[in-house]
């Protein structure tokens, strides 16, 4: 992409109205504009972000054999009736009547829905296990919305749910979703600790709420700082593979984390002094198995193998697909801006041409461009005609891992300038190796 064709409107001046370090930043590197309380547009750099983290979700959501699929934003409040959670749900769900004076609501969640389509299509055990996931806009009509995309009224999610015929099936595609999720924030270059929390109004027993520590978080958190040595790393994972799943789940929750609804003082107590950790966190997702609630008050139910009909055992599992790129601002982020880590990065590198107009200048970045774009990367060329130093401090404020820095002088010498966002560190080297260092 060309700068001089693109559309970032940057900002100079750091927006009043925002409080915490991603919202200030995600304004002014254009990448977003607030239209109404908690509701945004994506500019195109916050949508290429957003779409990136989507299809990261989406991999390893298919990577872990769910199924994907699209639910509307729309609702119909009957199914909400009848599972009794439409006067539950309380102030936070828009409801919204249509021209025939039918009551419809824009959804918070998709569970009613989606027990709706499994119960009309799926009568027989052995269509399970199933785990259908959508990535859909949400509406929710937050008492506070604040911190831009981190706490919207509008925000996009990931929800997935799971369908089985026992509560171990279910509880093994409980432990699938949370493997697969720390695979996913991982790869988007976060931690995110699973934390023992509390149902809801989803409901449930067993729940874990995966948290990014960030002192602007809105939750408080107690854990074992031996959490935060845990990763994931490049692991081998079969899907299908009960145990594996069921032993990877006990590594990353064996020891103490939780949110202030479960936290257990005394529990916390027998943990070494020094390792007790009180902090906070922002809740990038969570994970619900809570068996036959909805089943049992939708009559989602499926003959068994002795030729009874069963209601299903289900599991909820959603990710905060938009407030994912406050998190990981928030986390990764200096004085001159963001720093995307390489996963999510908007566009892989940046191209600052200090002499627009130059004959060799011009010559060097285009031919830089075409064989970044060759090898599959996205530059981003800053072909207009400003000054450096615009050129530099809009670069550090969008936060590309490399900026390439063209000019008359080096190129006398045959070389160009290679900087990493994250270290500040600049090497001269000839294009073609800050071509190679880059992929
Ligand atoms: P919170 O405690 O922050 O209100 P929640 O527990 O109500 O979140 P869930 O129902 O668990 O949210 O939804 C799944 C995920 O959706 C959350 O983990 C979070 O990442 C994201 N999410 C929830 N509410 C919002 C919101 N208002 N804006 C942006 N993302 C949100
Ligand atoms: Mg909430
Ligand atoms: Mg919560
Ligand atoms: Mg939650």
């Amino acid at each position: 992409m060309r700068l001089s064709r693109y559309f970032l409107p940057v900002l100079k001046e750091t927006p009043s109205e925002a409080q915490v370090a991603s919202h200030r930043l995600m304004l002014r590197a254009g990448m977003i504009k607030q239209s109404s309380a908690g509701i945004y547009s994506w500019l195109p750099l916050g949508f290429k972000v957003l779409r990136k983290l989507e299809n990261i979700v989406h991999e390893e959501q298919v990577r872990a054999g769910h199924v994907p699929m699209l639910m509307p934003t729309l609702q119909s409040a009957d199914l909400w009736r009848e599972s009794g959670r439409y006067d539950d749900y309380g102030q936070e769900m828009l409801r919204i009547k249509d021209r025939h004076d039918r009551d419809m609501l824009y959804g918070p969640t998709n569970e009613e829905l989606i027990t709706d389509i499994f119960r009309s299509h799926v009568g027989s055990y052995k269509d399970l296990p199933l785990t259908l996931y959508h990535i859909q806009w949400k509406f929710r009509d937050e008492v506070r919305p604040r911190f831009g995309v981190m706490r919207g009224r509008e925000f996009f999610m990931k929800d997935g749910y799971n369908f089985d015929l026992t509560k171990e099936d279910a509880l093994h595609a409980y432990n699938r979703h949370l493997v697969s999720y720390l695979r996913t924030y991982e790869r988007m270059g976060l931690q995110a600790i699973p934390m023992r929390a509390d149902g809801g109004p989803i409901g449930g027993d067993y729940t874990h709420e995966f948290l990014v520590l960030a002192d602007t978080g809105e939750s408080e958190v107690f854990y074992d700082s031996a959490v935060t040595d845990l990763t994931f790393g490049d692991r081998d994972i079969d899907y299908d593979n009960v145990a594996q799943c069921q032993s990877i789940l006990e590594e990353f929750t064996s020891k103490y984390a939780r949110t202030d609804e479960t936290h257990d003082e005394a529990k916390f107590n027998e943990i070494p002094e020094e390792r007790r950790c009180v902090a906070r966190g922002i809740e990038v997702g969570q994970i619900f198995y809570f068996g036959t609630k909805y089943s049992e008050a939708m009559n989602a139910v499926v003959q068994g193998p002795d030729g009874k009909q069963t209601p299903v055992h289900m599991g909820s599992h959603g990710i905060g697909v938009s407030r994912l790129i406050g998190a990981i601002i928030e986390a990764s982020h200096d004085d001159k801006g963001i720093i995307w880590p390489e996963g999510v990065t908007p566009f892989h590198c940046g191209i600052v041409n200090l002499k627009q107009g130059d004959e060799e200048a011009d010559a060097a970045c285009d031919a830089l461009y075409k064989s970044l774009t060759a090898l599959g990367l996205e530059p981003l060329y800053d072909d207009r005609n400003e000054r450096a130093g615009g050129k530099f401090a809009t670069m550090d404020l969008i936060g590309l891992p490399w900026r390439i820095t063209v000019g008359p002088r080096g190129l006398k010498n045959g070389v160009i300038e290679l900087t990493s966002r994250r270290t500040g560190e600049s090497e001269e080297l000839p294009p073609e190796e800050a071509v190679k260092r880059i992929a």
